[in-house]
């Protein structure tokens, strides 16, 4: 969840700065929050970080993050690489070039 990465894009670095204390229980997985093992989890992984993209969901596609954008650049790429899921990275590829055949009016 919280290994380094930058935009395949421009290459920039995606990671932003630390989460606030206050909101770190929206990144701990569900299932540990739950089973009250959050302290636990937080000292075998490192400090969670925000990331400088922003997820899209397609609606009637996948019921969850499909897209991710790095803000600053405007790059988008498949939230799920071909090994992980095929169909949806494909799905994911042909919804980006519509996008951005739109945006440039070709
Ligand atoms: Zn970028």
């Amino acid at each position: 969840m919280d290994e380094y990465e930058v935009c395949p894009g421009c290459g920039e670095s995606l990671m932003g700065g630390l989460i606030p204390g206050e909101h770190i229980e929206h990144y701990v997985p569900w299932e540990v929050s739950k089973a009250g093992q959050t302290e636990e989890w937080l000292k075998t992984n490192p400090w969670p970080r925000w990331k400088k993209k922003v997820g899209i969901e397609v609606r009637g596609v996948y019921d969850g993050i499909l897209i991710w954008k790095h803000e600053d650049c405007g790059h988008m790429w498949p939230r799920f690489s071909k090994t992980d899921w095929e169909r949806l990275h494909d799905k994911a590829v042909a919804i980006i070039r519509e996008w951005d055949r739109q945006d440039y009016g070709v």
